[in-house]
This record gives C-alpha cells, structure tokens and sequence, in this order.
C-alpha cells in the first residue's frame, strides 16, 4: 500500500496504513469491545483501504473511566501549568516533523487536495497547538474587594479561580479531521482536561495518529483517548454520558441539537459549532475578476465542505453578469482529481452518501427553475467528485438557496441597494459567517454590524485565525472556540470568599 493513484506515499504514511488500526483507551491500543470494524474508504476511488474499530457505548463507557481515573489520580493533576505547556510544544513539534504524513492521509481519508490538507489543516493545527500551549500558564482568576451587607466589622476578601471543567467529550466532523480534532484537543489539554476524541466515521485516521503521538509527546495514560466509531451509537454514547463534564461538538445543526438536548440531560457544559449558509456580498464598486476569484475561492476551497462557505453570492446587479461569467470560467477550469495527487485543485467529496445529498440538492434547484451557469453534475469514474457549479437564475425559496449543501454548488444574485442586501443576507436560520466585498470603507463599516454571523470577512473569505473567537449567530451554534474564549469553554469559573 505504498502507492495511491499513481503517487508514491510519504514512508511514514505507508507505515501508519501497513498497521492494524486500533483505538487509543487508557493509553492502550484495543479493538472495539464487539470485536467489529468499520471500512475507511478512499472517496477517489470508492474503495476501502483500511479498517478501524467499531466502538461502541460499551468502549465509550471504558474510555470515560480512563479519562476520569486520569483526571483525577496519577500524574496528570500535578502537571504544573508550564508542564502542560511544554506537553503541548513537544505535541505541536511532533506533528510538525510528520506534516506530510498527515497531508497524506487527510487527502486519503477525506479526498481534500493534499496541498491544501498541508499548507491549511496541518500547518493551521501546528499553529493552534503551539497558540494554545501558551495559554496553559495564562489561566487566571480576579480578586474583588466585597461590601458584605451584615458583617460589617469584618473583612471579606473573595478571588476567582478557573478550574478545569473535567472529563470532556468530543465529537468532530469530516471536512477537517486533524484541525477539528486540535481545535478541541489543544485547549482542553492546555486547561488541565482529560478527554475522549470521537472522529467522523468517514476520517478516523488522523485523529488516530494524533493519538500516536501524544503518547510520544509523554501524554500519561487516559488524558486523551480516542474512539472510533458510529455517530448515533458512539457518538450519542459519549454525549449523554453522566460521566463528562463538558461536550464539544461539530457538525451539522440537526446532530448539533441532539447532542446539545443530551447533554442537558446531565447539565453537561456544551459547545456547539454547526452549520452555516454564508453570504458573499459583492458591492458596486469591486472588479470583477477580483469578486470572482474570492468568491471561487469561498465556495471551492474544500470542495464547499465548509461550515464557513460563502453559498450565496450576492453582487450588486451593475456587475452581476460579468462576475457570474468570470466566476464560472474559474469553476470550467478547475483540475478534479484524487486528493493525493498534488496537481489536484477539486478533490472528490467524502463519500458517496455526501455526493449523494449535494446532487440532489442541484437536481431540486433544476427542478425548482435554476439554471447552471457552470458545472451541475457529477465528475467522472467511481470517485465522489462534484463538479465546481454556479446556479443562477435562482429565488429565495428555493432549497439551493436556503439549505446548506456542503458541496461545490453557488447560488448567484443580484441586488440593488445595500440596505436591501443586509436583510437578504440575514434572511437564512444560520448565521456563522460572511464576506463584504468592497473598499468603500463607510459601506463596509455601516454594513458589518447589521450582518447576524460570527465573523464577517472582508475582501476575503475564509481566513481561519488561531487568535480569532470562531463561532455561530442563531442555528450555526453555540459557544466561541479559538482565540481566549476557546479556554473559557474548557474552564468552569470558581468563586472564593474568605472572612479575614
Ligand atoms: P453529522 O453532524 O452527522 O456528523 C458530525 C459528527 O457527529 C460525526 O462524528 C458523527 O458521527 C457524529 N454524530 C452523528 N450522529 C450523532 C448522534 N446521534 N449523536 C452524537 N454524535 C453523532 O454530519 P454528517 O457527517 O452526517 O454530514 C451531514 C451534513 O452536516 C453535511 O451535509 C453538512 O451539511 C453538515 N456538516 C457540517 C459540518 C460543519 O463543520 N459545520 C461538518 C460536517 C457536516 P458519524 O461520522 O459516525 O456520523
């Protein structure tokens, strides 16, 4: 298993396959309790390459008792913060030394281009791992003079402390298996948490080799543990266990709801990072070949499998023609091919159920009266390729524009007044981000605060930062990861009041 369409595997990625895929547990390697396995495919090709563990509740239930006896006894409590700190560089540098590994089974296991699985998923999570392990020794607390009503001949001194939450639990998608899995596992780790990893079914494999190395990094034993496995056996396991303290999840706004009412259950700290149908919106005084290339840039990157992707393009109807033109030149031009290849600028999406679930979408947007501007159909061979595709001739209530499809596919509009572009950008139940595209800088400004999403771009779209709080308005979520805040989901504050 050294080659892959053609291309000869990194030594270290032909090594990783060539092993029996385990899950990590208690700091040992185990099969699924029921002993059963789940195929890994190679959504180019449409075959499987390996296999991994089915866990189940039952390896969900061995893993919280790991994590819990690893929180609470053993080495992991008296980690200093600057231990924690040092775990976490040795973890980053680690994955540093085996980049093109992890590139390699990114574009494996998810189809992404391997250029893009290297110089984004892998070098953003070495970033996020080295930006988080800085903030192990900068948890801090406040102390507060008190006016006690009724004691009043007595001196009151109170304090804050941050604590870790405890045993946390997290469930990640498919588009980014490595940044999703570090996004979660870095600040967890730099608070002083144990946890247990649950990667999508369709990309287990980084976050298994990320299991590798932390315990290369010198991670004792159960303070990070990963289960590979099913969502709704698995996952839903994991989500209502009594047993965590906090549940971090990412995916779609529909399983979103159902982890977040299981988690109530207990009063288990939730986190939530969920869908988004974002707007691009194009003002009339941008070039068009500038709105073009960003707005390709916004709905390709990843093949759309985006929570951020700009879906909608709205472009003020003085330029609406030539900018559907030129954007739809980029999307004729785009090299489809298997991820591993590093000519490749589409990738074939995860699997055949999402290549499934995004053409029907194209075909109901046809059936509703929309019209292909570029692409709308399928690529060619077995592997899951969507072709890049622009949609115009397109209204409100169609499901192309109010749905998230999660897949190459644009909706294209006009507008005329920017006033009139604000509503229509909010008018989505998600609000995780959106992209202004103008230099009219009193535009731009009058604009952001009346656009409902997390983060708003401008001039540029999907620009991920480690020191930016990441998250949703409305149904794209709750909760901010990245950036300070990402420490406050993974922290509980204490209040002190000592009587002097
Ligand atoms: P899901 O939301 O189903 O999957 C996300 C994670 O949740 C996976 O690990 C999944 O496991 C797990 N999961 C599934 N069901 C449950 C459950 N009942 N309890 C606990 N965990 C569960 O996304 P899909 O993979 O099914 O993709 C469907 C759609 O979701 C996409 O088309 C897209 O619209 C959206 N999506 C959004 C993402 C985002 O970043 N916001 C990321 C991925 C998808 P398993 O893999 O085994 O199903």
């Amino acid at each position: 298993m050294n080659r892959f369409h053609g291309i000869e595997l990194n030594p270290g990625t032909a090594a990783f396959l060539a092993r029996t895929q385990r899950m990590l547990i208690g700091g040992e390697w185990v099969e699924a309790s029921s002993g059963a396995s789940l195929p890994v495919i190679d959504p180019a090709s449409n075959e499987a390459f390996c296999h991994v563990p089915a866990g189940d509740a039952a390896d969900i239930e061995r893993a919280v008792a790991a994590a819990r006896q690893a929180f609470e006894s053993g080495e992991w409590p008296r980690h200093r913060p600057v231990d924690r700190e040092r775990l976490l560089l040795r973890l980053a540098d680690l994955l540093e030394a085996h980049a093109q590994e992890f590139a390699e089974l990114e574009a494996l296991d998810n189809g992404k281009p391997v250029m893009v699985a290297r110089h984004v998923d892998v070098a953003l999570s070495i970033d996020f791992i080295r930006y988080m392990a800085g903030w192990a020794t900068k948890i801090e607390g406040h102390t507060m003079e008190l006016s006690v009503p009724l004691v009043r001949e007595r001196e009151f001194f109170g304090f804050t402390r941050r604590e870790p939450v405890g045993v946390v639990g997290a469930i990640i998608p498919w588009n980014f298996p490595l940044l999703m899995a570090v996004w979660k596992v870095a600040p967890a780790l730099a608070a002083g948490c144990t946890m247990i990893l649950k990667p999508a079914e369709d990309t287990p494999l980084s976050a298994l080799r990320l299991g590798e190395l932390a315990l290369e990094a010198g991670y004792p034993a159960g303070v990070l543990n990963v289960v590979t496995g099913l969502g709704h056996t698995a996952g839903a396991a994991l989500a209502a266990h009594p047993g965590i303290q906090k549940i971090a999840f990412t995916g779609s706004t529909e399983v979103g709801k159902l982890v977040g009412k299981a988690a109530m259950e207990n009063m288990t700290r939730v986190s939530l990072e969920l869908g988004g149908k974002s707007p691009v919106i194009v003002l009339d005084d941008v070039d068009p070949a500038t709105a073009a290339a960003g707005a390709a840039q916004a709905i390709f990157f990843n093949q759309g499998q985006v929570c951020t992707a700009g879906s909608r393009l709205y472009v003020h109807k003085s330029r609406f023609d030539a900018v559907v033109e030129a954007l739809s030149g980029i999307a004729a031009g785009m090299r489809l091919g298997p991820g591993i290849d590093p000519a490749t600028q589409i990738g074939p999406l995860v699997s055949k159920v999402q290549q499934g679930r995004v053409m029907d979408y194209v075909k109901s947007g046809f059936a509703e009266g929309a019209r292909a501007a570029a692409g709308g159909a399928v690529g060619e061979g077995p592997g899951c390729f969507v072709q890049p595709t622009v949609l115009v001739d397109v209204r409100e209530d169609m499901r192309v524009v109010r749905e998230e499809i999660f897949g190459p596919v644009v909706v294209a509009q006009p507008f005329d007044d920017v006033e009139e572009i604000a509503r229509r950008a909010n008018d989505t139940p998600y609000g995780l981000a959106a992209s202004i595209w103008s230099n009219d800088l009193s535009r731009v400004h009058r604009l952001i605060p009346k656009i409902k999403a997390g983060t708003v771009w401008v001039n540029c779209h999907n620009i991920i930062e480690n020191v930016m709080p990441f998250g949703g308005f409305k149904q794209s979520g709750i909760g901010r990861e990245a950036g300070r805040s990402a420490l406050e989901l993974y922290t509980e504050p204490k209040s002190v009041i000592m009587m002097l």
